[in-house]
Protein backbone atom coordinates (compact mmCIF):
# COMPACT_ATOMS: atom_id res chain seq x y z
CA UNK A 1 0.00 0.00 0.00
CA UNK A 2 2.93 2.37 0.93
CA UNK A 3 4.41 1.91 -2.50
CA UNK A 4 1.32 2.34 -4.30
CA UNK A 5 0.62 5.96 -2.94
CA UNK A 6 3.80 6.92 -3.34
CA UNK A 7 3.50 6.30 -7.17
CA UNK A 8 2.15 9.14 -9.68
CA UNK A 9 -0.65 11.10 -8.36
CA UNK A 10 -4.10 10.36 -6.92
CA UNK A 11 -6.03 11.16 -10.35
CA UNK A 12 -3.23 8.27 -12.12
CA UNK A 13 -3.56 6.46 -9.16
CA UNK A 14 -7.43 6.17 -9.51
CA UNK A 15 -7.78 5.34 -12.91
CA UNK A 16 -3.90 3.09 -13.47
CA UNK A 17 -4.52 -0.92 -13.12
CA UNK A 18 -1.89 -3.28 -11.60
CA UNK A 19 -0.81 -4.94 -14.57
CA UNK A 20 -0.11 -1.38 -16.35
CA UNK A 21 1.65 -0.26 -13.67
CA UNK A 22 4.39 -3.22 -14.17
CA UNK A 23 3.99 -3.06 -18.07
CA UNK A 24 4.73 0.93 -17.95
CA UNK A 25 7.58 1.85 -19.78
CA UNK A 26 10.89 4.08 -19.21
CA UNK A 27 11.18 7.54 -18.74
CA UNK A 28 14.61 7.86 -20.45
CA UNK A 29 14.10 11.23 -22.07
CA UNK A 30 15.59 9.53 -25.60
CA UNK A 31 13.34 6.87 -25.55
CA UNK A 32 10.24 9.28 -25.59
CA UNK A 33 12.13 11.43 -27.93
CA UNK A 34 11.64 9.69 -31.29
CA UNK A 35 14.20 11.99 -33.27
CA UNK A 36 16.53 10.62 -31.66
CA UNK A 37 18.37 6.83 -31.36
CA UNK A 38 17.68 4.79 -28.93
CA UNK A 39 18.12 0.51 -28.58
CA UNK A 40 15.04 -0.06 -26.98
CA UNK A 41 13.05 2.13 -29.26
CA UNK A 42 14.72 1.39 -32.59
CA UNK A 43 17.41 -1.87 -31.86
CA UNK A 44 20.76 -1.33 -33.03
CA UNK A 45 20.18 2.28 -33.57
CA UNK A 46 22.68 3.27 -30.09
CA UNK A 47 22.36 4.62 -26.56
CA UNK A 48 22.74 8.36 -26.41
CA UNK A 49 22.07 8.32 -22.35
CA UNK A 50 25.55 6.18 -21.46
CA UNK A 51 27.19 9.84 -22.74
CA UNK A 52 24.34 12.03 -22.25
CA UNK A 53 21.45 12.35 -19.99
CA UNK A 54 21.76 9.65 -17.32
CA UNK A 55 21.25 10.93 -13.72
CA UNK A 56 18.42 8.96 -13.30
CA UNK A 57 19.40 5.62 -14.89
CA UNK A 58 20.77 2.50 -13.81
CA UNK A 59 23.57 1.87 -11.69
CA UNK A 60 23.12 -2.19 -11.70
CA UNK A 61 22.21 -5.03 -14.42
CA UNK A 62 22.68 -2.52 -17.41
CA UNK A 63 24.43 -3.03 -20.59
CA UNK A 64 26.15 -1.15 -23.33
CA UNK A 65 22.62 -1.15 -25.19
CA UNK A 66 20.84 0.25 -22.45
CA UNK A 67 20.75 1.95 -18.82
CA UNK A 68 17.18 2.77 -18.44
CA UNK A 69 15.52 2.48 -14.92
CA UNK A 70 11.93 0.34 -14.58
CA UNK A 71 10.34 3.98 -13.02
CA UNK A 72 7.61 1.18 -11.06
CA UNK A 73 7.44 2.04 -7.22
CA UNK A 74 4.32 -0.64 -7.24
CA UNK A 75 6.69 -3.51 -8.81
CA UNK A 76 9.37 -3.17 -5.90
CA UNK A 77 7.32 -4.15 -3.22
CA UNK A 78 5.68 -6.70 -5.24
CA UNK A 79 9.33 -8.04 -6.14
CA UNK A 80 10.13 -8.04 -2.46
CA UNK A 81 7.58 -10.34 -1.37
CA UNK A 82 7.51 -12.70 -4.29
CA UNK A 83 4.55 -11.89 -6.61
CA UNK A 84 3.63 -14.05 -8.85
CA UNK A 85 2.38 -12.60 -12.58
CA UNK A 86 -0.25 -14.52 -14.07
CA UNK A 87 -1.54 -14.36 -17.78
CA UNK A 88 -3.65 -16.04 -20.43
CA UNK A 89 -3.65 -15.88 -24.14
CA UNK A 90 -5.33 -17.77 -26.83
CA UNK A 91 -3.68 -20.94 -26.32
CA UNK A 92 -4.02 -20.65 -22.58
CA UNK A 93 -2.82 -19.53 -18.95
CA UNK A 94 0.50 -19.13 -17.43
CA UNK A 95 2.58 -17.14 -14.82
CA UNK A 96 5.88 -16.10 -13.35
CA UNK A 97 7.72 -14.27 -10.52
CA UNK A 98 7.64 -11.17 -10.89
CA UNK A 99 11.78 -12.22 -10.30
CA UNK A 100 11.47 -13.70 -13.83
CA UNK A 101 8.90 -11.52 -15.46
CA UNK A 102 11.26 -8.88 -16.35
CA UNK A 103 13.88 -9.77 -19.10
CA UNK A 104 17.77 -9.20 -18.20
CA UNK A 105 19.14 -6.09 -20.01
CA UNK A 106 21.80 -7.73 -22.51
CA UNK A 107 21.51 -6.99 -26.33
CA UNK A 108 17.97 -7.07 -26.51
CA UNK A 109 16.91 -4.28 -24.22
CA UNK A 110 13.47 -4.09 -26.70
CA UNK A 111 12.46 -7.36 -25.49
CA UNK A 112 11.40 -6.37 -21.72
CA UNK A 113 9.29 -9.00 -20.31
CA UNK A 114 8.52 -12.73 -20.86
CA UNK A 115 5.07 -11.87 -21.73
CA UNK A 116 3.81 -13.65 -24.93
CA UNK A 117 2.22 -11.26 -27.79
CA UNK A 118 -1.37 -11.06 -27.31
CA UNK A 119 -1.28 -12.16 -23.61
CA UNK A 120 -3.50 -10.26 -21.05
CA UNK A 121 -2.25 -10.21 -17.32
CA UNK A 122 -5.02 -11.82 -15.47
CA UNK A 123 -4.03 -10.99 -11.47
CA UNK A 124 -0.87 -10.92 -9.18
CA UNK A 125 -0.66 -13.11 -6.13
CA UNK A 126 0.91 -11.98 -3.22
CA UNK A 127 2.02 -15.43 -1.30
CA UNK A 128 1.63 -15.17 2.74
CA UNK A 129 4.59 -14.04 4.29
CA UNK A 130 5.10 -13.69 7.91
CA UNK A 131 8.20 -11.25 7.54
CA UNK A 132 5.44 -8.20 5.74
CA UNK A 133 4.20 -7.93 8.70
CA UNK A 134 7.04 -5.16 9.80
CA UNK A 135 7.81 -3.94 6.17
CA UNK A 136 8.32 -0.38 4.43
CA UNK A 137 8.30 1.57 1.21
CA UNK A 138 10.59 4.59 0.95
CA UNK A 139 10.97 6.29 -1.88
CA UNK A 140 13.64 9.31 -2.51
CA UNK A 141 12.44 11.72 -5.63
CA UNK A 142 13.02 15.23 -6.79
CA UNK A 143 9.93 17.00 -5.22
CA UNK A 144 7.58 15.68 -2.69
CA UNK A 145 5.25 14.39 -4.92
CA UNK A 146 3.77 13.22 -8.54
CA UNK A 147 7.64 12.50 -9.47
CA UNK A 148 9.65 9.15 -10.40
CA UNK A 149 12.07 8.05 -7.68
CA UNK A 150 15.51 8.71 -7.87
CA UNK A 151 16.06 5.31 -5.54
CA UNK A 152 13.75 3.42 -3.66
CA UNK A 153 13.91 0.60 -1.17
CA UNK A 154 11.25 -1.67 -0.33
CA UNK A 155 11.92 -4.15 3.21
CA UNK A 156 10.84 -5.98 5.75
CA UNK A 157 11.92 -7.64 8.74
CA UNK A 158 11.69 -10.47 11.01
CA UNK A 159 13.66 -10.12 14.35
CA UNK A 160 14.09 -12.68 17.23
CA UNK A 161 15.72 -11.87 20.11
CA UNK A 162 18.32 -9.20 18.24
CA UNK A 163 19.17 -11.69 15.14
CA UNK A 164 17.67 -11.39 12.09
CA UNK A 165 15.29 -14.23 11.21
CA UNK A 166 13.94 -13.55 7.96
CA UNK A 167 14.62 -10.65 5.61
CA UNK A 168 13.39 -9.03 2.43
CA UNK A 169 14.96 -6.29 0.18
CA UNK A 170 13.93 -5.21 -3.24
CA UNK A 171 15.42 -1.76 -4.68
CA UNK A 172 13.96 0.72 -6.77
CA UNK A 173 15.36 3.04 -9.84
CA UNK A 174 18.58 1.43 -10.10
CA UNK A 175 17.83 -1.13 -12.46
CA UNK A 176 15.56 -1.83 -15.88
CA UNK A 177 13.51 -3.69 -13.30
CA UNK A 178 12.72 -3.70 -9.67
CA UNK A 179 15.88 -5.11 -8.25
CA UNK A 180 15.53 -8.25 -5.44
CA UNK A 181 18.17 -7.84 -3.56
CA UNK A 182 18.85 -11.21 -2.60
CA UNK A 183 22.86 -10.80 -1.33
CA UNK A 184 21.98 -8.34 1.08
CA UNK A 185 18.90 -10.65 2.17
CA UNK A 186 21.22 -14.02 2.24
CA UNK A 187 23.69 -11.65 4.41
CA UNK A 188 20.83 -10.44 7.26
CA UNK A 189 19.57 -13.80 7.71
CA UNK A 190 21.21 -15.01 10.72
CA UNK A 191 23.14 -11.21 11.68
CA UNK A 192 22.95 -9.13 14.31
CA UNK A 193 19.83 -6.69 13.55
CA UNK A 194 22.16 -3.44 13.93
CA UNK A 195 22.99 -0.62 11.42
CA UNK A 196 26.39 -1.97 11.55
CA UNK A 197 25.15 -5.33 9.53
CA UNK A 198 22.64 -3.53 7.17
CA UNK A 199 25.62 -1.51 5.79
CA UNK A 200 27.72 -4.94 5.41
CA UNK A 201 24.51 -6.33 3.92
CA UNK A 202 23.90 -2.90 1.37
CA UNK A 203 27.51 -2.36 0.49
CA UNK A 204 27.77 -6.12 -0.49
CA UNK A 205 24.86 -5.77 -3.03
CA UNK A 206 25.51 -2.57 -4.03
CA UNK A 207 29.32 -3.63 -4.78
CA UNK A 208 27.80 -5.13 -8.36
CA UNK A 209 26.70 -1.40 -9.27
CA UNK A 210 28.64 0.26 -12.23
CA UNK A 211 27.27 3.84 -12.21
CA UNK A 212 27.81 6.28 -15.00
CA UNK A 213 29.34 9.39 -14.95
CA UNK A 214 26.13 11.35 -13.66
CA UNK A 215 24.45 8.68 -11.61
CA UNK A 216 27.02 7.63 -8.85
CA UNK A 217 25.02 9.09 -6.16
CA UNK A 218 22.55 6.63 -6.33
CA UNK A 219 24.98 4.26 -4.83
CA UNK A 220 25.76 6.26 -1.91
CA UNK A 221 22.00 6.85 -2.06
CA UNK A 222 20.72 3.93 -1.55
CA UNK A 223 22.77 2.44 0.91
CA UNK A 224 21.59 5.04 3.44
CA UNK A 225 18.16 4.46 2.21
CA UNK A 226 18.52 0.78 2.65
CA UNK A 227 20.33 0.86 6.30
CA UNK A 228 17.64 3.85 7.48
CA UNK A 229 14.51 1.51 6.40
CA UNK A 230 15.94 -1.60 8.42
CA UNK A 231 17.53 0.24 11.52
CA UNK A 232 13.73 1.77 11.66
CA UNK A 233 12.21 -1.91 10.85
CA UNK A 234 14.68 -3.38 13.54
CA UNK A 235 13.51 -0.61 16.21
CA UNK A 236 9.73 -0.96 15.45
CA UNK A 237 10.40 -4.87 16.29
CA UNK A 238 12.32 -4.44 19.61
CA UNK A 239 9.66 -2.30 20.57
C1 LIG B 1 2.93 12.24 -14.62
C2 LIG B 1 3.04 10.80 -14.26
C3 LIG B 1 3.70 10.46 -13.09
C4 LIG B 1 3.82 9.11 -12.75
N1 LIG B 1 4.49 8.78 -11.61
C5 LIG B 1 4.63 7.47 -11.28
C6 LIG B 1 5.34 7.08 -10.12
O1 LIG B 1 5.84 7.91 -9.36
N2 LIG B 1 5.43 5.76 -9.83
C7 LIG B 1 4.86 4.80 -10.63
O2 LIG B 1 4.97 3.62 -10.34
N3 LIG B 1 4.21 5.13 -11.76
C8 LIG B 1 4.09 6.44 -12.08
N4 LIG B 1 3.42 6.78 -13.22
C9 LIG B 1 2.99 5.72 -14.12
C10 LIG B 1 1.64 5.26 -13.84
O3 LIG B 1 1.60 4.62 -12.59
C11 LIG B 1 1.33 4.32 -14.94
O4 LIG B 1 1.15 5.08 -16.10
C12 LIG B 1 0.13 3.49 -14.67
O5 LIG B 1 0.35 2.65 -13.57
C13 LIG B 1 -0.17 2.66 -15.89
O6 LIG B 1 -1.32 1.90 -15.61
P1 LIG B 1 -2.48 1.80 -16.68
O7 LIG B 1 -3.43 0.78 -16.17
O8 LIG B 1 -3.00 3.16 -17.02
O9 LIG B 1 -1.69 1.20 -17.91
P2 LIG B 1 -1.69 1.63 -19.41
O10 LIG B 1 -0.91 2.89 -19.55
O11 LIG B 1 -3.07 1.55 -19.91
O12 LIG B 1 -0.87 0.41 -19.99
C14 LIG B 1 0.54 0.34 -19.95
C15 LIG B 1 0.97 -0.79 -20.88
O13 LIG B 1 0.58 -2.03 -20.30
C16 LIG B 1 -0.31 -2.73 -21.18
N5 LIG B 1 -1.31 -3.35 -20.30
C17 LIG B 1 -2.11 -2.73 -19.39
N6 LIG B 1 -2.82 -3.64 -18.70
C18 LIG B 1 -2.46 -4.87 -19.17
C19 LIG B 1 -2.84 -6.21 -18.86
N7 LIG B 1 -3.73 -6.47 -17.90
N8 LIG B 1 -2.26 -7.22 -19.57
C20 LIG B 1 -1.37 -6.97 -20.53
N9 LIG B 1 -0.98 -5.73 -20.88
C21 LIG B 1 -1.51 -4.69 -20.21
C22 LIG B 1 -0.89 -1.68 -22.11
O14 LIG B 1 -1.25 -2.26 -23.35
C23 LIG B 1 0.30 -0.74 -22.26
O15 LIG B 1 1.24 -1.24 -23.17
C24 LIG B 1 3.27 8.10 -13.58
C25 LIG B 1 2.59 8.46 -14.74
C26 LIG B 1 2.49 9.80 -15.09
C27 LIG B 1 1.76 10.14 -16.34
S1 LIG C 1 19.03 4.05 -21.87
FE1 LIG C 1 17.79 2.56 -23.01
S2 LIG C 1 15.91 3.66 -23.31
FE2 LIG C 1 17.46 5.23 -22.88
S3 LIG C 1 18.40 5.81 -24.85
FE3 LIG C 1 19.60 4.14 -24.06
S4 LIG C 1 18.67 2.37 -25.07
FE4 LIG C 1 17.15 3.98 -25.16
Amino acid sequence: AQAVLAGASGQLRTMATVGGNLLQRTRCGYFTDITRPCNKREPGSGCPAIEGEHHNHAVLGASEHCVAVHPSDMGVALTAFDAVVSWRTADGADEAPLTDFYLPVGDTPHRETVLPPGALITHVTLPPARVAARSRYRKVRERASYAFAIGSVAAALEVDDGVIRDARLALGAVASRPWRARLAERILVGAPATAEYFAVAADAELAAARPLPHNGYKVTLLRNLVVAVLTELAEETSR
